[in-house]
């Protein structure tokens, strides 16, 4: 970081932008993103060390990190966390609402999550290609959901650019 810091990233006024990720180590949700910014900038500064955001992202409970929820067995406590911490004002800000993921053979899907999963877009029962979709009328169309979507919804919210609300 400091070599970065040095070339004037994530130093003020440079218009170089350096973003820390921060995610929990364990079935939590993140700490308030602008709290955990605050702190980290201040013990970072001490090192001389600086960024411009943090961005807090939540655990999702798939793939290997639902596999170690299984392993200890915690996966039903943390999704019961998830789902009772399930916020409404998140909604509207989820990624899928205006991104999508393209995976590396060109098929598409609602997000880089249901990417993982294998979940074709909307909830259609075939994958979708990059080259189809000049045809579909992607406006208000239907996102493929299940329970691993109370990972974006719960709490401040997630999404690849950090908490959705604070
Ligand atoms: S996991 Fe669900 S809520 Fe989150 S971005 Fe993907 S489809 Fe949307």
């Amino acid at each position: 970081m400091r070599k970065l810091n040095a070339q004037g990233y994530g130093i003020a006024g440079s218009g170089l932008e350096l973003d820390l990720v921060y995610n929990p180590q364990g079935p939590s949700l993140p700490p308030d993103s602008e709290i955990l910014t605050k702190e980290y900038k201040q013990v970072l500064a001490h090192y001389d060390v600086f960024f411009n955001r943090l961005l807090t992202i939540s655990n999702m409970p798939i793939n290997r990190f639902r596999h170690q929820l299984e392993r200890d067995d915690l996966l039903n406590g943390y999704m019961d966390m998830l789902r009772s911490r399930f916020t409404e004002k998140n909604l509207s800000k989820v990624m899928c609402r205006t991104l999508l993921s393209v995976s590396w053979d060109g098929h598409v899907f609602d997000c880089d999550f249901n990417q993982m999963l294998d979940l074709p877009l909307g909830g259609g029962k075939q994958a979708i290609h990059l080259s189809e979709l000049i045809d579909l009328p992607l406006a208000n169309r239907p996102i493929a959901v299940d329970a691993h979507c109370f990972g974006c919804t719960a709490g401040s919210g997630s999404s690849c650019s950090g908490a959705l609300t604070n």
